[in-house]
């Protein structure tokens, strides 16, 4: 039995009823409801002083007013014209739109739907007092204009009587009224009427095949269940409600003769439109790759619990968890097999909570948990601990055996926030201070970590979105030989302009990427642009030298670096000797053995390998044999002390002497002053690279440059 939802409509005695009725039907957020006009004016407005009140908090406290006017003083019939905001020239916020055009005065039209600038509706209609003949002729010969939005919501009503464009009755020629009389019989929609003793007085065809036992079941039907009992409370004579039979879902609209004590119901079949309308309904609150409630519908819930946590007292926890490195599985594995996983997880983690509780994919590799009620905190450290024991399991996706962690943050209400919004940030900080220490584990929120955590969030995010959207950027510093003043290399370093942080220097952008995700697609990025341009270059034939990129410790030590290195060099078509990997001493010296192992790997695909910022470990010279390098930077800290320094100048020279014997190139980095250049060569220095000649250049800068070069050296 569906819950009564329309609002009876006032009508006026027989012998002083008009030919026309003037009807309001209003769908806000609290119902829907029709309205019968029959004052002279009515305000209309979110305020509950109006006469009409629409439920919507778009809609203004007096959004606007209803007159009821003769269009012309020969006329007998009113009208009602609709004015924008009140009478004393006060206007609405979001104005009056009729069928998809704003008005300040309007008069309305059968059919009109007019529209408040919220998600409430209003339609129209002028109604016949023989309403119950012409009820069934649809809407279609009303002009509708405006948006498809508006239409589709003026024929949600298609029953209705367009009399406005017939004779009356009593002008019908008899057999007119008989093919009209007939029309309850043909009708395909179930027509009922009982008296008001509750006995069944009329069923058309319709009505006897869908409801074959409404004889039997007589007022326990659900199509007449509670029909008597509105009639006290009825102040007008219309009723709609919604109505479930057999699983088919009607809408019923009653109308109560009191003249003829009579109730007659017409009955629409609205089955399908309500499944669609579920459906619908599902699909905006479930994720469909995992089927999970998703963030709407977590929101949701999550409001619903606060309001009782705090009406009971209770305690109530939210935690937020990332797959650790699942950007790493979609890259290397690719999406199917990242969105196996994203299923199979979502499973684990719904068997490790209760009954009650909620897991929610809050988007991409994020979830959320809600536990309404927890006795105390600790409650969630036993949920935290079944989910990482859970993960201890390898998932086998396509052959695959992934093995997951994951990094879970906890906040609980009351202690850690009063709100949602609250709550969420604070479970996120904690999460993302999870990762911090190392992921695999789960952290209890501290009122310390908001503020460093949302920053670094902050930056996070942006930065995923500068990899999406192509804002990171390439510059190209030129490494020079100074006998030939000839181009050796050029080194890539990577630029970010962000227009609210401004220029993020590379110093802190990498240790930013290494705290996420985004490690292999910035490697891929960085790779894949300086290999395009270097081979840009020879084909515009401005040089034929290698392009340097520079790799971090965490960079360098990814495991699949030397497929990655293989996959550009084949995608982009350069020859590997054109492309020469920066690595500091100390990043090689993190791992030894893994270094001279990818190293070799390396040098084997005929990539070249520079020791960059050489000096400034410790085990320098030591790692030298050791490591298969081709170049050795000198850090520029030695360069920029040459001039009153005298125990730089002698490293310098012991790293010029030990790159010769062992056949390395030998750059000096940061040479800046001619000074320095001239200490430099007279130390026999072979390649320099620093602001003296030129600064890090934009792409077009750098091609400017290496012309320009190219027409010097064939003067000279
Ligand atoms: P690095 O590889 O040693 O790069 C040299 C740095 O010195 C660059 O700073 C460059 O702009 C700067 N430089 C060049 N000539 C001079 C000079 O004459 N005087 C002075 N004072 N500085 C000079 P930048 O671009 O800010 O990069 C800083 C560091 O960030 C780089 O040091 C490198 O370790 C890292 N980096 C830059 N781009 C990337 C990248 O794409 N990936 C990775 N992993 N690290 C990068
Ligand atoms: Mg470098
Ligand atoms: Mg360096």
């Amino acid at each position: 039995m569906g819950t009564l939802r329309l609002i009876p409509v006032c009508v006026p005695a027989m012998n002083s009823q008009p030919p026309f009725r003037h009807i309001l039907i209003i769908e806000d957020q609290k119902a829907r409801r029709i309205i019968a006009l029959e004052q002279a004016t009515y305000t209309i407005g979110r305020a509950s002083s109006n006469d009409i009140v629409v439920y919507d908090r778009i809609v203004s406290r007096h959004h606007a007013t209803l007159v009821r006017i003769k269009p012309s003083p020969r006329q007998d019939n009113h009208i009602y014209r609709i004015i924008d905001g009140d009478l004393e020239g006060n206007r609405s916020t979001n104005g009056l739109i009729i069928n998809g055009k704003t008005y300040e005065s309007y008069n309305l039209k059968h059919g009109d739907s007019i529209f408040l600038g919220a998600k409430a509706k209003i339609s129209y209609r002028i109604l016949s007092t023989a309403l119950e003949i012409d009820l069934f002729n649809p809407l279609e010969d009303v002009q509708i204009h405006g948006t498809d939005e508006l239409s589709a919501v003026a024929n949600s009503y298609p029953y209705e009587s367009t009399i406005t464009t017939r004779q009356p009755l009593q002008e019908r020629d008899p057999q007119d009224l008989v093919r009209l009389a007939s029309f309850p019989e043909l009708s395909p929609n179930p027509i009922i009427e009982m008296d008001f003793s509750g006995n069944l007085t009329y069923l058309n065809p319709a009505a006897s095949i869908k409801f074959f036992n409404i004889e039997q079941d007589k007022l326990k039907h659900p199509v007449l269940a509670g029909l008597l009992s509105e009639i006290s409370n009825l102040q007008g004579n219309l009723l709609l409600r919604e109505i479930t039979v057999n699983h088919e879902v009607f809408e019923q609209y009653v109308h109560y003769l009191s003249d003829n004590q009579l109730i007659r119901s017409y009955l629409f079949d609205v089955t399908e439109r309500k499944n669609a309308e579920k459906t619908l309904k599902y699909r905006a609150l479930h994720d469909t790759l995992t089927d999970l409630p998703n963030r709407s519908s977590f929101d949701e819930r999550l409001a619903a619990s606060l309001n009782q946590a705090r009406r009971n007292g209770y305690v109530m926890a939210v935690l937020f968890l990332d797959l650790d490195s699942f950007k790493n599985i979609n890259d290397s594995l690719g999406h199917t097999i990242g969105d196996q996983l994203l299923k199979k997880f979502a499973q684990r983690l719904n068997l490790c909570v209760r009954a009650g509780d909620m897991v929610a994919r809050w988007g991409g590799d994020e979830f959320t948990l809600l536990l309404p009620q927890i006795k105390t905190p600790e409650d969630t450290v036993n949920l935290a601990q079944r989910i990482l024991q859970e993960l201890k399991h390898p998932f086998d996706i396509g052959g695959h055996q992934l093995h997951i962690k994951t990094s879970i943050g906890i906040a609980i209400y009351p202690q850690d926030g009063e709100d949602a919004e609250t709550l969420l940030r604070n479970a996120d900080a904690a999460l993302y201070r999870a990762k911090e220490r190392g992921r695999n584990h789960y952290q209890f929120y501290k009122s310390t970590m908001t503020s460093k955590a949302s920053m670094l969030l902050k930056l996070e995010n942006l930065l995923y979105k500068a990899i999406e959207e192509n804002e990171l950027n390439l510059h190209y510093q030129p490494q020079i030989k100074l006998k030939t003043n000839q181009v050796t290399g050029m080194e890539a370093l990577i630029r970010w302009y962000h227009p609210e942080l401004g220029n993020v220097s590379p110093v802190k952008l990498i240790p930013l990427i290494e705290k996420t995700d985004l490690i292999i697609p910035f490697s891929l990025w960085v790779l894949r642009r300086a290999c395009q341009q270097c081979q840009q270059w020879q084909k515009d034939d401005l040089i034929q030298v290698p392009v340097a990129v520079n790799f971090s410790a965490k960079q360098f030590q990814q495991p699949n670096l030397v497929q990655i290195v293989a996959q550009i060099l084949e995608e982009t078509g350069l020859e590997p000797q054109f492309l020469e990997l920066e690595v500091t001493e100390t990043a090689l010296m993190q791992n030894l053995h893994f270094s001279q192992e990818t190293l070799k790997e390396l040098r084997q695909l005929g990539v070249n390998i520079a020791l960059d910022d050489f000096g400034t470990g410790y085990s320098s010279l030591r790692c030298l044999q050791k490591l298969p390098v081709n170049t050795l930077k000198i850090d520029q800290h030695f360069i920029q002390s040459l001039e009153d320094n005298f125990q730089d100048t002698s490293v310098i020279s012991a790293v010029i002497a030990l790159g010769k014997s062992f056949h390395l190139r030998v750059i000096a980095e940061g040479v800046e002053t001619l000074k320095q250049l001239e200490l430099l060569q007279r130390l026999n220095c072979e390649e320099v690279q620093g602001y003296w000649f030129s600064h890090p250049l934009e792409p077009e800068e750098a091609r400017q440059f290496l012309r320009k070069k190219i027409e010097i050296n064939k003067i000279t």
